[in-house]
């Protein structure tokens, strides 16, 4: 095969390695993205429910110490009305009903140093927990940019290529073009391929010595007994 017929074919296969090149990389691209919104999704989740979980303790608190005044309030009133009260029968019941919001006071007072000890921790681990998230998010973010300003770059590269690759179509004889299409799909690595030290690099087998001794002397492109592709050593 003359080396001249197979230049424009070695370039066209160039442009189409390209091509593939910048395909698997923007496929890798959008699942990279997948990924970071995925862990965007979840590490906004994650500082949402780190500071809702402090409003909900705040508002427990708020809510026992209502309730303990309030039985505060009832107990000042029991007292009171134990002031006043002549029957024994009486005085018994009301005795029973100031022990009954004591105990509820004592009973709320340890439930009440809990939620403040809680809130004190859930506190602590926001304050450790927030700048990190937050960075993590900014990150993302960033990274997220970076993507999208590669695709684009990768989309329109692309988009030169196809071009290029219809002028360089034009180049290439004819026959060879069909062989070289149909080849394409079967040599994921090249339809023509460099021998180096004596071995086809899309097969790997080595190249017969009377065949290699002929393409040293001729610089001619042959076809590699074991896999058939165009093989050259140097053009
Ligand atoms: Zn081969």
């Amino acid at each position: 095969m003359d080396p001249q017929l197979i230049l424009p074919l070695l370039r066209l296969q160039e442009t189409d390695q390209e091509i593939e090149r910048i395909e698997r990389r923007l496929r890798k691209i959008e699942e990279e993205r997948k990924a970071l919104l995925k862990e965007l999704e979840e590490a906004e989740g994650r500082l949402s429910e780190l500071e809702n979980s402090v409003e909900k303790k705040r508002k427990e608190l708020k809510e026992l110490k209502e309730k303990i005044e309030e039985e505060e309030r009832a107990l000042e009133n029991t007292e009171r009305k134990l002031t006043r009260v002549r029957k024994d029968v009486e005085y018994k019941a009301l005795l029973r009903e100031k022990s009954k919001h004591e105990d509820n006071i004592l009973k709320m007072s340890y439930e009440l140093d809990d939620i403040s000890g809680e809130l004190e921790s859930l506190k602590e681990e926001v304050s450790r927990e927030k700048p990190k998230l937050e960075r993590r998010i900014k990150d993302i973010k960033e990274e997220l940019d970076d993507l999208d300003y590669e695709e684009k770059a990768g989309k329109r590269k692309l988009e030169d290529l196809v071009k290029q690759r219809e002028e360089r179509c034009k180049s290439v004889e004819q026959s060879l073009l069909n062989f070289y299409e149909e080849a394409r799909k079967r040599f994921e690595n090249g339809v023509i391929v460099k021998v180096e030290e004596e071995v086809c690099t899309g097969c790997g087998m080595k190249v017969p010595d009377v065949l290699f001794s002929k393409m040293l002397k001729d610089k001619s492109i042959e076809v590699c007994p074991s896999c058939g592709r165009y093989i050259y050593y140097k053009l």
